[in-house]
């Protein structure tokens, strides 16, 4: 009797144990698709974020409208805009591309698609205005070897600025900049004036080092002058937390001593590789220098999208005109 008991007990265990393994490798499966969930944080005034739908998207309300800062990646769009309407009901007016990466733009036609735009005098638009820096969409639509662009035009910015700025309004003025040749040549950066919050897209990554994308027309200097241009627009509470706030392309919400420490860390590191440069090292040199080491706890990485090696590689390429690697220029702009 006890041994039949616990026969069966065992193989009610076993079956258990099956279930459970397959419970396992149902998960392990499914996860990598198993998206991460969206989370929505009140930031400042009108300006919430909404992170875990690929890039952050900054979320501005209006009485009337929404603005986007970046529109995540294209199969989180659903999630997306449901998060949003739980926002508020108001249609989307505006989205801001601050980065050509399908991570940023994946989303745009999704979210575009359930908003309008007002025209003025011409009336209303079935769409929202997708709005990035004019050397954004060139860098979209771009073919590439004589073929059509890799980014499907449905994707592309339905609107751009040209020059330095460009001002808008949606219950609180809106002053869209653009550095030249930050993160790239069509970054963005998105200040909410009244809100005292400004989005950074991809120029500032609180958790990585800067993400200079050279062949997309990225520079560190022009990197280093937009985080000063972001601090310049930052202005901190007293001594303690608090004051404008700054969205990150990807990663947490930070305050201005957060941004200037950023900045510190990026002009001392340029500074070290710009003095090995000088002194004729190679790129394997520099690397075996650790330019980086008292921030790599901070800001580095061993593996993913953007390392510490892909960072120092690109400040060296960019002060050396050298690519390290073959000794080619690195500043050819072959996509275009
Ligand atoms: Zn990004």
């Amino acid at each position: 009797m006890s041994i039949g008991r616990s026969a069966r007990f065992g193989e009610r265990a076993a079956a258990r144990a099956i279930v459970f393994f397959a419970l396992m490798l149902w998960l392990a499966a499914g996860a990598p698709s198993r998206a991460q969930e969206i989370h929505v944080m009140h930031v400042q005034g009108r300006v919430y974020v909404l992170a875990g739908a690929g890039a952050n998207i900054t979320v501005q309300v209006g009485d009337k409208a929404i603005l986007l800062v970046d529109a995540g990646s294209a199969q989180r769009s659903d999630e997306v805009i449901a998060a949003i309407k739980a926002l508020s009901p108001k249609p989307i007016e505006f989205i801001v591309d601050t980065s050509a990466d399908e991570d940023h733009i994946g989303g745009n036609q999704n979210l575009a698609k359930t908003g309008h735009f007002v025209t003025g005098l011409a009336g209303e638009d079935t769409e929202a205005s997708v709005i990035s820096a004019e050397a954004l969409l060139d860098r979209v639509s771009a073919r590439s070897g004589g073929g059509n662009s890799a980014i499907p035009s449905d994707l592309w910015p339905s609107d751009t600025y040209d020059g330095d700025k460009w001002e808008l309004f949606n219950d609180e003025a809106v002053i869209l900049e653009h550095p030249h040749a930050a993160h790239t040549d069509g970054d963005s950066i998105v200040f909410f004036r009244r809100s005292d919050v400004v989005s950074t897209g991809d120029i500032f990554t609180p958790n990585l080092y800067p993400k200079i994308e050279l062949e997309k027309g990225g520079t560190i200097q022009g990197e280093i002058d937009a985080l000063n241009r972001i601090i310049g627009i930052m202005v901190p509470e007293g001594n303690e937390e608090g004051g404008t706030y700054a969205i990150p392309g990807h990663g947490r919400v930070c305050d201005r001593t957060e941004m200037a420490n950023y900045r510190d860390m990026v002009t001392i590191v340029r500074d070290r590789i710009e003095d090995l440069v000088k002194k004729g090292k190679t790129l394997e040199q520099v690397k075996a220098a650790r330019p980086t080491l008292d921030y790599d706890g901070t800001y580095g990485a061993d593996t993913g999208a953007w390392t510490t090696d892909d960072f120092i590689a690109a400040v060296y390429s960019d002060l050396s005109g050298q690519n390290g690697a073959d000794g080619k220029s690195a500043r050819g702009d072959g996509t275009r």
